[in-house]
Order: C-alpha cells, then sequence, then structure tokens
C-alpha cells in the first residue's frame, strides 16, 4: 500500500458489510459471492499481507471486475473507490506476466496495431478547433458514424474528426495493468491533440473520455482541452436551435452507460434529448446512477468473458421489462453488447429525426 491512509481504506472494506454487493451486477449475475466488493478488498489486504498462495487465483478475481463503479457510487464511505486497488492488482498480474488469456490477445494486437481490434485506416476530415475523437468501438459502427456526419453537416459545427488507425486512448492497456504501455497510448494521444490544436473534444465513448479527463493524469499527462460527451454535444446543438428535429411520440427506454453515469456524472442530457425527440421515457428498475453495466466495458471484456456473457444477459432482461418500442444508449459498446434488445445509439435518433436540411 502507498500509506497509512490507503491500508486504513482497504481494511475497513475488507471488513464492511458488503451491502454494496446488491449494485454489484458481477455478483447480481453471477450470484458469486468471491467476487463481490467486500471478498474482493479481503483477497486485496490478504495479499498485501502476503498471506496468499495461489497468486493465479488473486489474479484471476482482480479480472472479474466489470470496473463499473457501481461499489464506488454505493459505497458507504465518500472519496472511496475499491477499483484503484482492484487496478494495482492488475498491474501485478500484468507484471508477473499472468494475464487472463484473452487480455494478454488483446495486449498483443495492441502493441502490434497501436489499437485493439488489428489493422485500421486513419480517419480524418473537417477542420476547426473542435474535435471529434472516434473511439474505437465506434469506428467499427458505420451507422453510427454516418449519423453523427449528417448531425454535423445540418448544424453547419465546423468539427474535425480523427480517429483510426493507431489512435487509441489506451484503455485497453490501463484495464490489463500494463501501466507504462497506457502512459504512452496517453502521451501519443497528448500529441495527435495538440498537433490539430483543438480546444474542445467530443468524445463518443464515456470510457475514453474518462480516461483522457481522469486517468490520464494520473500517469502525468494532462491534455489542455475540455470534452465534452456525445450527449452533451447534441443536447446544446438542440437548445441552439442548430438542429430541429421531428416528434417520434412514441416510448423509448435509454440504458445509462455504467462510466457516463457513475464518473463522468451524465444522465440528464440523454432524457432532454430523447424528451425533445418527442419520447416517453421508460425507466429500467436500475437506471441514472442505480445503472448495471452492460457486460461490456474494458474492465470485463478484456478479462473473463463468461463474466460479460452473464452480465449482459441479466442487463438486457431488465431493459426488456420496460417493453419500450426503442432501446437506446450513448456509448458504443454498450450498443454492440445489448444488440439483443435492438440497440441504438442517441446520435443515430437524432440523425434519424432531423427536419433542416
Ligand atoms: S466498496 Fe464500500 S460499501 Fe462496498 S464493501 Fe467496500 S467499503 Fe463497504
Ligand atoms: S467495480 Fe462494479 S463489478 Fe467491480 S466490484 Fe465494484 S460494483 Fe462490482
Amino acid at each position: 500500500m502507498a500509506d497509512k491512509k490507503e491500508l486504513e481504506q482497504i481494511t475497513n472494506c475488507a471488513m464492511c458489510a458488503n451491502m454494496c454487493k446488491y449494485s454489484c451486477p458481477t455478483y447480481l449475475a453471477t450470484g458469486k459471492e468471491t467476487i463481490t466488493p467486500q471478498k474482493i478488498a479481503r483477497l486485496i489486504l490478504y495479499e498485501e499481507k502476503a498471506f496468499i498462495d495461489d497468486k493465479q487465483g488473486f489474479f484471476d478475481v482482480m479480472f472479474q471486475s466489470a470496473m463499473c463503479g457501481a461499489c464506488k457510487v454505493h459505497c458507504v464511505y465518500d472519496n472511496y473507490d475499491l477499483r484503484k486497488f482492484i487496478q494495482r492488482g492488475r498491474s501485478k498480474a500484468f507484471k508477473e506476466g499472468m494475464l487472463p488469456d484473452e487480455t494478454r490477445k488483446r495486449i498483443e494486437t495492441f502493441m502490434r496495431f497501436g489499437n485493439p481490434y488489428g489493422e485500421r485506416q486513419l480517419l480524418q476530415k473537417g477542420t476547426g478547433d473542435l474535435g471529434y475523437f472516434v473511439s474505437c468501438s465506434a469506428y467499427n459502427d458505420q451507422q453510427l458514424l454516418k449519423a453523427m456526419d449528417r448531425i454535423i453537416s445540418v448544424s453547419k459545427e465546423q468539427v474535425h474528426e480523427f480517429g483510426g488507425a493507431d489512435i487509441c486512448c489506451g484503455a485497453p492497456l490501463y484495464y490489463a495493468g500494463d501501466t507504462e504501455g497506457f502512459k504512452r497510448a496517453a502521451g501519443k494521444m497528448k500529441g495527435e491533440i495538440d498537433k490539430r490544436k483543438l480546444r474542445r473534444v467530443i468524445a463518443d465513448c464515456p470510457n475514453c473520455m474518462k480516461m483522457m479527463t481522469e486517468v490520464y493524469h494520473e500517469v502525468g499527462v494532462d491534455l489542455d482541452v475540455e470534452f465534452v460527451h456525445t450527449t452533451e454535444f447534441l443536447n446544446a446543438l438542440l437548445k441552439e436551435g442548430k438542429i430541429k428535429v421531428d416528434r417520434a411520440n412514441t416510448t423509448a427506454t435509454f440504458h445509462d452507460p455504467c462510466i457516463l453515469a457513475n464518473d463522468i456524472g451524465v444522465t440528464t442530457d440523454p432524457r432532454e434529448v430523447l424528451r425533445v425527440l418527442g419520447f416517453e421515457i421508460r425507466e429500467p428498475v436500475y437506471s441514472r446512477e442505480d445503472t448495471h453495466c452492460c457486460g461490456g466495458l474494458c474492465g470485463a471484456r478484456i478479462g473473463d468473458c463468461r463474466l460479460t456473457d452473464k452480465v449482459s444477459s441479466m442487463r438486457i432482461g431488465e431493459l426488456k421489462e420496460t417493453a419500450a418500442d426503442v432501446y437506446v444508449s450513448a456509448c458504443p459498446t454498450c450498443k454492440a453488447v445489448l444488440s439483443d434488445v435492438d440497440m441504438k445509439d442517441i446520435t443515430e435518433l437524432v440523425a434519424e429525426q432531423i427536419i433542416n436540411e
């Protein structure tokens, strides 16, 4: 542990009543008591005190958290985030070469191509100091990219779009515990932003936004730009009258991406956009800061894939209970993982309903 305060924090967590487990999607989806926040904290404390013989077992548990932040939101202590300690466990696994197979493969792809998916074209168009960073998940989603292009063109905003090739925020490296690799990726992203002289950047992926606004700082990389999430950008365009939309007059359920709700704190903008689009919003039982991870967050996806399937099946069930006409989210990964409910990105809904040309 770095200091006495951290030792006290993890000890408190290890001895806690563990009520936050009822917000933990991996526990709720699997019923596995061993991966609840308090049990994870206890393992971390035992590892700190060198009580753990089964290193592989310890590291496996570190990769079974979705890193969604629900335990932070529902914690009985202020300013405590168990993920900081889980992340250190992952870094140890990386250093000792004991990553889960799936994680290792993704990291190897990243080392070769500078992104988690493989060889890609550079995506670059437009000019100006307002950037749009196309996340790696959005790069694979042509419908989402076309929708964003349409909105940019109709609104007449000057937007400098960039992404693809080896431009990635580095989140896969971070969640794999490769701190040095992540630091290099953060430095590269800073170079990409600086050379384009951007002042503000739109992020379509909440996780990229978290990396660039919060986690880069922890590794000593500070970006001199303001970030806005797509939902904030769309809401502003509608409020300023730069785009006009038709009303749908039907029902929609919004799935709050966990990082957008738990870390970025954006839950109102998407709902305001949906209301302007004429949707009656049907909230799932778990929404806003009570949302459940889709299962696709880097934390789970590059760890234990069986866990991803269980968490996503649970979330799909919760969403279907609303029986809405449309299911919508604001993260390209959530859209891909929750495709069983015909999930759309909110950007697509806005583009479909634009009426000013
Ligand atoms: S995360 Fe917070 S509420 Fe949950 S077990 Fe740890 S200390 Fe208790
Ligand atoms: S970050 Fe999410 S998945 Fe991990 S222990 Fe906390 S609530 Fe559970």
